[in-house]
Parts: structure tokens; sequence; C-alpha cells
């Protein structure tokens, strides 16, 4: 590990000011990084390395930033590598001579891609030595890679992802000895984790930005011979968060802040129309006591919690166009009169989805409203009976290239939120507030747009007669939020206890359903023999980064759901479980088949228990002996959640909190989630 420090603090020797950061650079910190897991640690590595970027190559900051927190653009930019683990292996055996069946049975034995690329390349004989890789160097190739479409696209990744293999390592001196040191500061690993999605480093893109904002403040004060205090420190990352919350787009703040400063983003970055935001998200409850007992002494108001998919609309007038962030001109829509566009619940873009809410979008503003960003529900409508129909119709729409002529299931918009007009972010006001200006900016038009119903009530009997109302108009249940006050701010990004939801079908269940990750599967038995009979799933721990198993499942779905399922996972089926999935390691215990992290599903369960067979929470503490995960018993499947990426799965911490409060009520602070 000295020796590796004392290589991270040499600036590299073909690291000159104004040069391009070499690769190999980034990745003796990853490797750094890599040899602990404590937190302030790796914080320091990062920094330290950005600050070396400011000073060197700031030009490089931001591609640095991406490679760093294993992203290529933004989510709303909807660039994906779009390669699995048989593209990838087919890269290593190409680009180092070796056969896939030998590339094969190294992934069966060491379980790590990345690593099996460093084997295949200690054993080949440098012919030539290609050029270094650098950073905007590799973040191009990396790009090239996810923008490749048309005929024989998929020949064409490999052959792209084989240059920057072929580069990858040319200028490391001697072998690298993989037992001891994890690879070492191998770049094709990391090119390889990269491809794969996952560093695995422990490095959460949280821990990135506080390293961004200790990097810019030291770097900053530096110039005039400075160093930065604690409080200038927490100041600086404090800020950064915030302004990161309103508009999560490193490609628009890393430059504003590598131009003028990070204290003057405040000023700089704002809530955008453009950009879109992660959105404030619901914690679950299962008795109308539970909502009664958390907003003791405060006011609250209930909405109908309509079942459909979350979409947050941004537009300005052609007058305004200014004011919209056009990174991603693909997103972006002609409304009549203005641009518009249509984010999903992760930030991707919806607007091809939804053709006929942008031709429509117009009609429905009033005189004055100028720009917005508005957050609501698009519900499937029966426009001869006038109601809104279920979820499953919805999902029949297709999800791109719509045109409006071919729409045959009708949406409605429901608003229940307002998150800027007119120029200003509106976030710190009350949702009171908020809703005024909502009612006062638009124009309901029947089937098309309307607000959310709400009813302010207090009493537990008003509230059940509202929840007996909403089931009646086909909605899920209730969302209760704190109406008044600083708390009833909109909290981008957050699960927040100031929004509560109830759903009908978990009064005293167990609250809510969970969102699992399928990774893998049981041969079918008797009439099920054609396709898989069972599967094992996982939620998600973001601070391990890894998915902890939950759960066997095999009810709840139709004989055409799976046969849909295993057409669609039979695709993505693994040799041998990633490495970063925690499951018992009982030979009774393993599934036929294991699949890539790729689908997340709906599922229903009557309560939680404690099992040894299955990781889930074990990391949180349920069990005092550590041994036993948590597990639901009778799950049943509900859907697939195409709105959700494996990452925003059901947490193993929402797992654990759900099982707690198997007893008690919600307490505790607001966590951070999808963040
Ligand atoms: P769920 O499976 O319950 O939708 P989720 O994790 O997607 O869970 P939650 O915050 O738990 O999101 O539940 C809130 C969701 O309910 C929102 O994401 C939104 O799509 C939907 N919704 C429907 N009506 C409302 C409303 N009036 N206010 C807020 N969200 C609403």
């Amino acid at each position: 590990q000295t020796k590796l420090e004392a290589k991270a603090k040499d600036p590299y020797p073909d690291w000159k000011a104004g040069t391009p950061v070499p690769y190999a650079a980034l990745c003796t910190t990853f490797s750094l990084i890599e040899l602990t897991t404590k937190r302030l640690i790796i914080t320091e590595h990062c920094a330290l390395f950005l600050r070396q970027v400011l000073r060197l190559t700031p030009e490089d900051f931001l591609p640095t930033v991406l490679l760093m927190i294993n992203k290529l653009a933004p989510d709303y930019a909807g660039i994906e590598l779009g390669i699995g683990e048989s593209l990838i292996m087919k890269a290593i055996g190409e680009t180092t001579g070796r056969s896939l069946q030998v590339i094969k049975a190294d992934q069966k034995e060491i379980g790590d891609l990345g690593l099996v690329a460093v084997k295949s390349r200690s054993t080949q004989p440098t012919m030539f030595k290609p050029k270094p890789l650098t950073v905007r160097g590799v973040h191009k190739g990396l790009m090239d890679v996810a923008t490749v479409t048309g005929n024989g696209a998929q020949a064409r990744k490999v052959d792209l992802i084989k240059k920057l293999l072929s580069a990858a390592d040319a200028h490391s001196t001697g072998r690298v000895d993989i037992s001891k040191d994890k690879g070492g500061p191998s770049e094709a690993k990391y090119l390889v984790r990269f491809l794969e999605g996952k560093l695995r480093l422990g490095l959460a893109e949280k821990t990135v930005l506080v390293s961004i904002a200790q990097a810019v403040i030291s770097h900053e004060l530096e110039q005039s011979g400075k160093a930065p205090t604690t409080t200038q420190m927490e100041e600086a990352e404090a800020l950064l968060k915030s302004v990161y919350s309103e508009l999560p787009s490193w490609d628009v703040i890393i430059p504003a802040m590598v131009k003028d400063g990070i204290m003057n983003l405040k000023d700089t970055c704002k809530l955008r129309p453009g950009v879109p935001l992660k959105p404030m998200l619901a914690k679950p409850t299962k008795a109308i006591t539970e909502v009664l007992d958390r907003f003791e002494n405060q006011t609250f108001t209930c909405e109908y919690k309509y079942d459909g998919e979350r979409a947050q609309i941004h537009y300005v007038t052609k007058d305004r166009a200014d004011d919209y962030i056009d990174t991603v001109p693909s997103a972006t829509k002609e409304a009549a009169k203005g641009v518009a566009s249509i984010f999903s619940r992760n930030s991707e873009d919806l607007s091809k989805k939804y053709p006929d809410i942008l031709a429509k979008l117009d009609t429905w503003i009033k005189e004055g409203t100028k720009s917005f960003v508005l957050d609501c529900e698009t519900v499937a409508w029966d426009v001869m009976e006038k109601k809104v129909l279920p979820f499953q119709q919805l999902m029949t729409r297709k999800k791109k290239d719509v045109k409006v002529e071919d729409v045959k299931v009708k949406v409605c918009v429901f608003a229940f939120d307002l998150l800027y007009l007119n120029g200003a972010a509106v976030v710190e006001k009350s949702l009171r507030e908020r809703r005024e200006l909502l009612y006062k900016a638009f124009n309901p038009v029947e089937g098309e747009f309307a607000f959310a119903t709400h009813m302010n009530g207090q009493e537990l009997d008003e509230i059940q007669v509202f929840l007996d109302e909403s089931v009646k108009a086909s909605c899920e249940g209730l969302m209760v939020k704190m109406l008044d006050g600083l708390e009833s701010g909109y909290e981008p990004s957050k699960r927040s206890r100031n929004w509560l939801k109830i759903k009908k079908d978990y009064l005293s269940g167990v609250g809510d359903s969970l969102d699992l990750v399928v990774l893998g599967a049981y041969h079918g038995k008797g009439k099920r023999t054609s396709v898989y009979g069972a599967f094992l799933l996982a939620c998600y721990n973001a601070a391990s980064d890894t998915y902890e198993t939950v759960c066997n499942i095999g009810t709840g779905f139709s004989e055409q759901v799976l046969e849909d399922l295993h057409k669609q996972l039979s695709e993505i089926v693994i040799d041998r479980p990633k490495p970063f999935y925690s499951h018992s390691s009982g030979g009774q215990h393993q599934p036929d088949v294991w699949f890539e992290p790729r689908y997340v599903w709906e599922i229903k369960t009557a309560d939680l228990t404690l099992s040894p067979r299955y990781k889930a929470g074990c990391k949180e503490g349920v069990d005092p002996s550590g041994d036993k995960g948590i597990s639901l018993r009778f799950p049943r499947f509900i859907k697939i959640r195409d709105d959700k990426k494996p990452d925003e799965a059901t947490s193993s911490r929402q797992v654990a909190e759900m099982y707690r409060k198997q007893e008690s009520v919600t307490k505790g602070p607001s966590v951070d989630d999808d963040f």
C-alpha cells in the first residue's frame, strides 16, 4: 500500500500541466480505494486525485468525475452501454488471443471479469506499444461503444472495446499479482468493471460529491496560499449537495464550478427546466392512526394516490427559451407555443412515449404561465366512462416513437406538485403555497389534465371515508402530506416522512409492496418444465453496492407471464453469481441459473421474517448474531417495474425498516433514497 500511496502522490511522469489526465493515474487511485473500506480514507483519496486534476488539467475534471461514478452522462441523456457479460468476454478473448472457452473457464473459477481481464493480459506478450490511455480518451471510447447503433452494432461494440483493452496496461511494468493485490492498479480491470456497470470500490456518488467539494474548495484557497478550515469544508459540501439535488447534472455544475468557483454555485446553478430532479418519495404506513401519530399537531392534506406512471413535465414558452437547459436536445420536444420535455421517475426521457401530452400541453396553461416544472402522474383514462383505468392498461402503451394518431390508450395527467414557475424554483415554499400557485397556473380539462383530488380534513373518520372514495375511483390509496411550514417544502430525491402513503391493500400488512431484483431462477417442474418455475429475488444494499437475497418466489405468475419471463431472462443468463451478489452459500439453496442484475419486479408479501437462508438486511443489525437475513413470507408477483433500475430497488435499509415496523410506528429521520 505504501508503494501505491507514494505513486499516487508522485505526479505521473507523463502527466504535465495541460496534458490529458493519464487513465493509469486514475486507476492507481481506484486501487488505493479498493484497499480500504473506510469512507473517510476513500473520500480523501478521491479528493486528492481530483485536486491534482484541477491543478494540472482542469478541462478533464468532468470526464474524471464521470468515470469515478461509473456513468458516461446524466441519466436523462439515456446513454447506455448496452452490453452484457458475453460480449465483454468475447472482447477480452479476442484482444488477448485466448479462446472464449478459456475465458469462460477463468470466469467460472475467478468470478470477477475484471480480474479475468488482468490474468488474460499478463500472459500475453506485448508486440507493440499502443499510446497510453487517457481519462478523456477512455470516456470518449466508452461513449462510442454506447452510441453505436444499427446493423452489426454488437460486433462494432466488441471492436471498440478491443481497441480500449489492447491499449490498457501497455505501459505498466511487470506482472500484476492477482491474489495479493486484488489485481492492483490495472487499467484492464477497471475498464472491464466499468463496462459491467460496477467498479465495486464502495465509491458511492455521494462520496464522490463530498470529494469534489473538498477538492474544489482546497484548490481555490490554495491559489491564495490558504488551506480551508473545517467549517469552510462543510459549507462547501452542504452547498454542493443542495445545488446537486436541485440540478442533478455534473455536465452543468462542473463547468460552472471550475469557471466561477464553488461558492458562486448558489447563483450560477439553480433548478432549471431541462434538467430533471430526482423526485420526492413517500414512506409507507399501515394504518391511518399511524399517520395521525406522525402528524400530531401539524396540518396535513390527503390526496388520491393514482396508479399510473410518475412524470415530471418541464416547459418554457418560446420567448423564454433561454431559461431552458438544452443539454440533451433529443429529449426536448416542441410544444405549439414552447419547448417541453417529460421525464420519468428515474430521470429518463419519456417525451417519445407521450407525444399526446406534449401536443396538448399548451391548452392546459393559463395566460401568464411562462415556464414550469410539474410533478404528476399519467394515468390510463376511459374516455367513454370518464374514469381512471387500471395501471395494466397504461402498460400496454408503446414505450418509444409513439405517434399521436396511433395512441389507443388515452392518458389523463393528474398534477400534484409544482417545483418551478415563471423563472424561479418554488421547492422551498410550503405545500399550501405551491398548491395555490399550481391552481393559478393551469386550467383543468376533463380527461386530459386534472389536479389530484385532495381533502384537508384532519379527523380519522374523514380520512377513512376519503380512502374508501379513492379506492372506488380506482386509485391505490392515499398520499398524506405535510401542508404548512418549512417541513412541507419539496425535498428532491428524499424518501421523506413528510409524505406518507397509505395503500389500501397493505392496511395491517407490511405497509407496502417491495421492488426486487431477479438474480436467479429454478427450472420448472410438471406443467412448468419448459419455463422457469421459481425465482430468486434480492434487495439492494447501497452502502456496500451489493444485492442481498430476500426470497424465492413462484406465485402470482400466469402461464403467459412465465413464458415471457423465460424468453426475457434467458438472454441475460450468466455462468456464476456476480461477486456483488450476497446469498447463503449452502449447496441446496443455489438456483439453477443466475442472471445479470437487470429487472425489477414489484412483489407483495404477507409479512417479513428472519431466515438463515437469505441475506437481506444482515448488516442492518436485525439479527443480533448477524447470521440471519430478512425474508418475505408468501411473496406474490405483481408486475414488472420498468421504471426502476436495479439500484433503485427497495433498499436493505428499507427492508430492515419494514421488518422493525411490523410492530411499531413511523419514526426516524428522512433518508436519502435514490442518491
Ligand atoms: P409505489 O410502488 O408505491 O409507487 P414508489 O417507490 O414508486 O412506490 P413512492 O414514493 O413510494 O414511490 O410512492 C409514491 C408514488 O405514487 C409516486 O412516485 C407517484 O408515482 C405516485 N403518486 C400517485 N399519486 C400521487 C400523489 N397524489 N402524490 C404523490 N405521488 C403520487
